[in-house]
């Protein structure tokens, strides 16, 4: 079975289009998001371009501010700080990565977690991991909820990570190994510190790939019946085209025959990464997870 992250974002995102519609008659509220670009990285300018026209299909009002890479992080944080004060601002995300000259935990730690809605502030990831209310990052909510339609409850399973970064593989496993009803997996991480990938791998009955290294993982990595989300994003030239594509981090034709159910790229993960991103806009605008302050 393909995993269709494409079907299931444009249905959260038709749902979302109707709640902002009530949001704004019944309490005046227009979601609104500021995006801030950093600099002319080629896969950053398409995200940020992406998100905006997202933003647009639900009916968000959305800010794009584009700086030149030279830009001083005092400017970065000037930003942010009109950000965290405007009432029509109820979102922000700072596009990663930043330039080198600014401190990307600096920048983070600026955004009100109010607004975090990448969930990238420290008060956040603490939220995820004790378990308590906050914003989760979106590659890992959009996961989650992959999962909870196309494989049920997670309860005693055993999903392998593979990846231990801030914005996937640690967010993910963290969500996963909570005590709650939509998780409560086993939850294995792997990183470069394995020797071998395969003995790990061929345990899980989800496998959840983060590697950011096009075609890692092969059918020797899976168990017959596993089901396998694929998060990477590589662009390889194809030698029968000349032409750039976007691959997964999973040799997807050789491992689509032995598993129950596979997210493709693109089409899987990337467009929930957007569609959460909303929710989390939308969540803040509403106030709704922030009641106990
Ligand atoms: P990072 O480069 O930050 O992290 C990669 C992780 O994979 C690291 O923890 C690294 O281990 C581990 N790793 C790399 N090679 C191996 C290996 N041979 N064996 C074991 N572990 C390995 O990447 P991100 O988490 O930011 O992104 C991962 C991929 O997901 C990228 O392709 C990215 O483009 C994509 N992505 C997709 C999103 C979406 O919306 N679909 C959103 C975000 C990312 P170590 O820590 O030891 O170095």
């Amino acid at each position: 079975m393909l995993i269709d992250g494409k079907a299931v974002a444009a249905e959260l995102r038709a749902q979302l289009r109707r709640s902002v519609e009530r949001l704004m008659a019944e309490r005046g509220i227009r979601p609104g998001l500021a995006l801030l670009l950093v600099g002319d990285n080629p896969a950053s300018q398409v995200y940020v371009r992406s998100k905006a026209k997202a933003c647009q299909e639900v009916g968000f009002l959305s800010v794009v501010e584009r700086l030149p890479a030279e830009t001083p992080q005092q400017t970065v944080l000037e930003y942010i700080r009109r950000w965290n004060q405007s009432p029509e601002i109820h979102g922000i995300l700072v596009q990663l990565p930043l330039p080198r000259h600014i401190e990307e935990q600096e920048v983070l730690l600026a955004i009100d977690p109010r607004k975090d809605v990448d969930g990238f502030h420290p008060e956040n990831v603490g939220r995820l991991v004790l378990g308590l209310p906050g914003f989760v990052p979106c590659t890992p909510a959009g996961i989650l909820e992959l999962l909870r339609r196309y494989v049920g409850p997670l309860a005693g399973k055993h999903v392998v990570v593979v990846g231990r970064s801030n914005i996937v593989g640690k967010p993910v496993a963290n969500l996963l190994f909570q005590k709650t009803p939509d998780a409560n997996a086993v939850v294995t991480i792997c990183h470069t510190g394995a020797r071998d990938l395969v003995p790990f791998t061929r345990q899980a009955d989800v496998l959840i790939v983060a590697m950011g290294v096009a075609g890692a993982i092969g059918a020797e990595h899976v168990k017959e019946g596993a089901v396998v989300i694929d998060v990477g994003i590589n662009r390889v030239v194809d030698p029968a085209t000349g032409k750039e594509r976007l691959v997964g981090d999973v040799r997807f034709e050789e491992v689509f025959p032995k598993v129950s159910a596979i997210t493709p790229v693109p089409g899987g993960v990337g467009p929930m990464t957007i569609a959460m991103l909303l929710w989390n806009t939308y969540r803040a605008a509403t106030g709704e997870l922030w009641s106990d302050r």
